[in-house]
């Protein structure tokens, strides 16, 4: 693909933790837009629905997610997209508080109420004053996008019902055997047909529909390591708020790792180290996967059977995948802790 609104970021300014197989970072040009969209959402957010105190987000030191996520965005459609993606944010996490105390075997009525929001058609029904205010919020988003690219903003729109909806009612399983059985299930509740809608409308690509199965197949290794980059750096978060509500599981790969490999099998107790080492298997994992991935597209680079769009999307995965990794590595959201000072000093 051609890069037109990025610029490649200096290697030396970041650290990858060993696992972006020389895969550059691109930042968008407009990166200060849309770290003020986010933050526009977050107020919108405060405002309308509840206060939030000390939220991060999408925020991060200096480059907000979307603008190295997503580092070719078309510039009229990266605030949207930065804006949309912060709303996802906080719609997830208050998905979280929800769950938190309920046994999710059951959701429950007033948990379905919940993902009903996302199901009704915000597209066909004029804004009534009965909804709730997350939901007027999110009609400004699609409304906002459809203005811009209707055909593509509906896409996008069932892209992200389909994962909230398939997302939540996979991810009331808590019986996985092993990562192999997790894998798919993650991918799903990670947003694959979410991202698919977004990169898509973001970049305006046109992927014709004879080619989407392929589509989904040669993205799926980079869908799972970006799903395994999260599941790394978010695991002492949820580990933590897991132990806070008291419950017994975690959505997440170490989790599936400590209970498949490390269970001593008389005691069924967990041995001292079994974190440690989960966390050292979820590692090995993302790198075999952001390997065969950055392998996948430099193949796919040079096939004539496929579209440029199609190419342009892979591309993308790829990128959003360095852009993932760093931005992770430093957020606020995942890092409680301060960052070394030469990061601070060359990024904030
Ligand atoms: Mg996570």
């Amino acid at each position: 693909m051609d890069f037109r609104f990025s610029q490649e970021v200096n290697p030396s300014t970041y650290k990858t933790d060993g696992l972006a197989d020389g895969i550059p970072v691109r930042v968008h040009r407009d990166f200060h837009k849309a770290f003020q969209r986010a933050l526009q959402a977050q107020q919108d957010w405060s405002s309308h629905v509840r206060p939030l105190s000390g939220y991060q987000g999408g925020l991060g030191n200096k480059f907000s997610l979307m603008s190295v996520a997503m580092p070719e965005c078309l510039p009229e459609r990266l605030e949207i997209m930065s804006y949309a993606n912060e709303f996802a944010f906080l719609y997830d996490d208050a998905m979280e508080a929800h769950l938190d105390g309920h046994n999710t075997q059951d959701p429950g009525p007033k948990h379905k109420s919940f993902f009903n929001m996302f199901r009704d058609g915000v597209m066909d029904r004029p804004n009534d004053s009965n909804w709730r205010p997350e939901k007027h919020l999110q009609a400004r988003v699609w409304n906002e996008m459809m203005a811009i690219d209707r055909p593509r903003a509906i896409k996008a729109l069932a892209g992200w019902a389909i994962s909230v909806d398939v997302g939540s009612e996979y991810r009331a399983r808590t019986n996985f055997k092993s990562l192999e059985d997790y894998i798919p299930t993650r991918v799903i509740d990670f947003g694959e047909r979410t991202w698919y809608g977004a990169l898509t409308f973001g970049m305006a690509l046109s992927i014709p529909p004879v080619e989407f199965g392929d589509c989904m197949n040669l993205a799926r290794p980079g869908y799972v390591a970006l799903a395994l980059i999260n599941d790394l750096y978010s695991w002492e978060k949820e580990r933590n708020a897991a132990k806070a509500a008291g419950e017994d599981f975690v959505f997440n790969a170490i989790w599936v790792i400590m209970q498949e490999r490390s269970r001593d099998k008389g005691t069924g107790l967990l041995p001292e180290d079994a974190e440690a080492e989960a966390i050292a298997t979820c590692r090995a994992e993302i790198k075999k996967y952001v390997r065969e991935y950055h392998t996948t597209v430099d193949h796919v680079f040079h096939d004539p059977t496929l579209s440029k769009d199609l190419k342009a999307y892979l591309e993308a995965v790829l990128l959003m995948i360095s852009g993932t990794l760093v931005w992770s590595i430093y957020c606020p959201r995942y890092n409680s802790k301060p960052q070394d000072s030469q990061h601070q000093s060359e990024m904030s």
